[in-house]
């Protein structure tokens, strides 16, 4: 007889109307830490009528909301802020476990998404309408108006900071939300659901519905919801995004990355090592913004050996967390042996590491590549795990051109101490978001985030000022009081 599994957590439920309801449907999935392969939790995977309960929960609760003031409604974000802040260790140990990052990236992603929200309360000062008299006694205003019942669905890698990359504005800005979080890391955003009902939010204008490609379709299918704000893979960003827009929604869907670094022989060399190992490794690599192939032009071997130095200082267990399971494991060593096979020098080897006590668990160490040419899968393929794939180039255009030729375009940066060449290399890279003399160029609030290419589909960033946009729709309005403005052609 089978001994029913210890789970760590009561099973996962969704959230709907301001309480955790169970779904109609009797599919689960089990929630494994990729820490020690503990098993965690189980996962719904939810019905479509499970979603139509929480979109009836938002509508219901949308009028209301919506005409809340602005200045009301952050109060409500204010509030989280704090909450957030003081069970920051708690959610961190939460992400940690079931993402398999270190308690110290779990921190840091928690206390991004305090600046998100911090982000949030300061919208009553960006969304002011504008007005002007158009003619005698006759004006015209603008106002943004929340669009309704919205939707997002968000990936493993970050279980707290990219559900609060939409929830934050897309509430405070007048709308009702639906979350569907990753399958793989569905214990987060409960935990979140649970804190805005503690600063206030009323009911039903914050829903959690669990599943996976069959909850996604709904979610894209569904009349009830307006607009769907998506961040994943690109392969399921452009179905998602297809989907939507075929439905007539408007759809904001962020997919993967194959961010470039371009180290040039003036490069400072500790600080670009540094910067190089921890671009690479942190998260385990799985971070769109991760660097990924780096291409040095002219001599840059002393800088190589420095980065294969800070790779080494990079362990396991310690200080470099897990990969999401073991399907990703066994993806990222197969990359590592395929570019080997074709040629390519593996300077630190990642492969098979293994952590004491924690046999189950599924980690990767730091990779560097060497010698890896343009058309290896390792220099084209989102490998999305601790590896870094170094191509030579003798001219900045040549790495430039090689740049430009990847598909996705969410990052790049440059190392270098010339300002003038920094500025040829801004100029020219084909991403959304450049760094110079940095491994990770996240724009910190209120710059927005946002690819280009294959790593972005649609208009507008997701985060910053220009999620104003996404969010809410202009209600222009013409005015005329008084009989003297009489009447002319245009009013
Ligand atoms: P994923 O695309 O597999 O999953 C994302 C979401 O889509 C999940 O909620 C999942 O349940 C759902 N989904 C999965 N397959 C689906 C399908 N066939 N049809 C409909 N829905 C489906 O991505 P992931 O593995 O969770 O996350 C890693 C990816 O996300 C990487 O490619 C990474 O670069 C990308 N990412 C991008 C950004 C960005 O800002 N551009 C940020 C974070 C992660």
């Amino acid at each position: 007889m089978h001994q029913p599994v210890q789970m760590k957590y009561a099973p996962v439920k969704n959230y709907i109307n301001g309480g955790f309801a169970e779904s109609k449907g009797n599919r689960t999935l089990p929630v494994v830490s990729p820490i020690d392969g503990n098993p965690l939790s189980t996962v719904p995977m939810s019905l479509t009528a499970d979603l139509d309960d929480a979109v009836a929960a938002a509508k219901k609760a949308f009028p209301a909301w919506s005409r809340t003031p602005i200045k009301e409604r952050v109060q409500v974000f204010f509030r989280y802020k704090y909450l957030l802040e003081k069970n920051l260790e708690e959610l961190a140990k939460l992400c940690s476990e079931e993402n398999g990052k270190t308690y110290g990236e779990a921190v840091a992603e928690i206390e991004k998404s305090i600046e998100l929200t911090e982000f949030a309360c300061s919208l009553p000062q960006l969304v002011t309408g504008e007005v002007l008299e158009v003619s005698r006694g006759v004006e015209c205003r603008t106002e943004h108006v929340a669009l309704g019942v919205v939707a997002s669905i968000v990936p493993f890698n970050f279980p707290s900071m990219v559900p609060n990359w939409t929830l934050p504005n897309a509430i405070a800005l007048g709308n009702c939300l639906i979350m569907k979080p990753s399958e793989k890391v569905p214990l987060s955003t409960g935990r979140l659901a649970k804190l805005l009902k503690e600063a206030g939010l009323p009911d039903g204008v914050f829903n959690v519905i669990h599943g996976d490609v069959e909850i996604v379709n709904a979610i894209c299918d569904h009349p009830g919801i307006e607009a769907v704000s998506f961040v994943g893979s690109t392969k399921v960003a452009k179905l998602v995004y297809q989907r939507a827009t075929n439905n007539y929604k408007r759809c904001l869907a962020l997919g993967g990355a194959k961010n470039h670094l371009l180290v040039l022989p003036d490069a400072i060399p500790g600080m670009t090592a540094q910067n190089v190992a921890a671009s690479m490794s942190g998260c385990a690599g799985q971070r769109c913004m991760a660097a990924s192939a780096m291409i040095g032009v002219g001599n840059i071997d002393s800088i190589i050996d420095k980065i294969c130095e800070e790779a080494r200082k990079i362990v396991p267990g310690e200080n470099l967390g897990a990969v999401i399971n073991k399907e990703s494991q066994q993806r990222i060593e197969r990359y590592i042996t395929e570019a080997e096979q074709q040629g390519a020098v593996v300077l630190v080897d990642g492969r098979q590491a293994k952590v004491n006590g924690k046999e189950n668990g599924t980690y990767v160490g730091p990779t560097v590549i060497d010698h890896v040419t343009p058309g290896m899968s390792v220099a084209t393929e989102e490998i999305f795990g601790p590896v870094i794939s170094i191509m030579r180039t003798n001219t900045v255009d040549e790495a430039i051109a090689i740049e430009n030729a990847n598909p996705y375009g969410n990052a790049a940066s440059v190392f270098t101490q010339n300002g003038g060449m920094a500025r040829y290399i801004i100029d020219r890279a084909s991403a959304g978001m450049i760094g110079v003399n940095v491994g990770v160029p996240v724009p910190r609030e209120p710059f927005s985030f946002g690819g280009w290419n294959e790593s972005k589909f649609g208009v507008g960033d997701i985060t910053g000022k220009s999620s104003i946009g996404f969010w809410t729709k202009l209600k222009k309005t013409t005015i005329k009081w008084n009989a003297e403005a009489g009447v002319n052609w245009m009013s």
